[in-house]
């Protein structure tokens, strides 16, 4: 297959190619002990005006009261509560589920951080990506907005895949599962083995694989970690666009925003 081929010759060439995006905060010893069952029924209660304030009363005390999250935060329900009023896309319970589910990620990510110079609350970075789900994707699958949500938390939390299951239902859980990296592997293995990946990811899951790819690149341009080279970059760049051609057709908009990101950045450089 000549994408596979192309791509062993990067690996050859790409001695600097990141191990992971530029996304992986250190590991954590995060406790999952949010969401219990009283918290759970404390929520059914609420009305969604009401539990959108209480989730951003929440929210403010694990991101530490920072602005970018917050704003990230009223862009997100501004688009759900228009899915739900408006286009009649959602229904309520699924608006307040996802809602249950942005509270659990960031008790999840609570110690983690960016690697980016002003160290923003780590949850900033699975908001935004579904936040490029909900605006550029125009996606309205609560499972996948869920699991785009969560889509770091077997990785570099202890939250585990019962859990998930348990608290979000098994379509979830598979979700996170197929955009999970085995930190088992590492170097060229690890990178292979993201290509055999992508030929086999479900649509559901590529368009959360996009997203996460659109928001990888964005960062790399807007605020690039403090240690990575030029040449580092320009190699991460070279191999995205190999693992997204890998990848099923699933959101054209979403694709066509990862292309022009990949394009911008060379015209850019010559
Ligand atoms: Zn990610």
């Amino acid at each position: 297959m000549p994408k596979l081929k192309v791509f062993s010759l990067l690996l050859l060439m790409s001695p600097l190619l990141a191990e992971e995006g530029p996304s992986r905060p250190l590991a954590s010893n995060t406790i999952v002990q949010f969401l219990d069952k009283q918290k759970e029924s404390e929520t059914d209660n609420l009305s969604l005006d009401e539990q959108i304030q209480n989730t951003k009363k929440k929210l403010s005390s694990l991101a530490k009261d920072n602005s970018a999250v917050l704003d990230e935060y009223e862009q997100m329900v501004a688009i759900l509560v228009k899915a739900y009023k408006e286009e009649k896309s959602m229904k309520e319970e699924q608006v307040k589920h996802v809602l249950n589910a942005l509270l659990y990620a960031a008790e999840c990510h609570q110690s983690q951080t960016r690697k980016n110079m002003a160290h923003t609350p780590y949850i900033i970075h699975p908001m935004s990506v579904t936040q490029n789900l909900l605006s550029i994707g125009h996606v309205r699958d609560t499972d996948v907005i869920i699991a785009s949500l969560l889509h770091d938390t077997i990785e570099d939390t202890q939250a585990t895949y019962d859990d998930l299951k348990k608290r979000f239902g098994e379509k979830v859980e598979g979700l996170v599962r197929e955009v999970t990296e085995d930190n088992k592997l590492a170097g060229q293995k690890k990178r292979k083995m993201q290509i055999v990946h992508a030929l086999q990811t479900s649509k559901e899951a590529s368009m959360i694989k996009l997203a996460d790819k659109l928001y990888n690149l964005e960062a790399l341009i807007t605020e690039p970690p403090e240690k990575w080279t030029r040449e580092r970059i320009d190699q991460y760049f070279e191999w995205s666009q190999v693992v997204i051609d890998n990848l099923p057709d699933a959101n054209p908009d979403l694709k066509a925003a990862v292309h022009k990101v990949i394009l911008d950045y060379w015209q850019k450089q010559s």
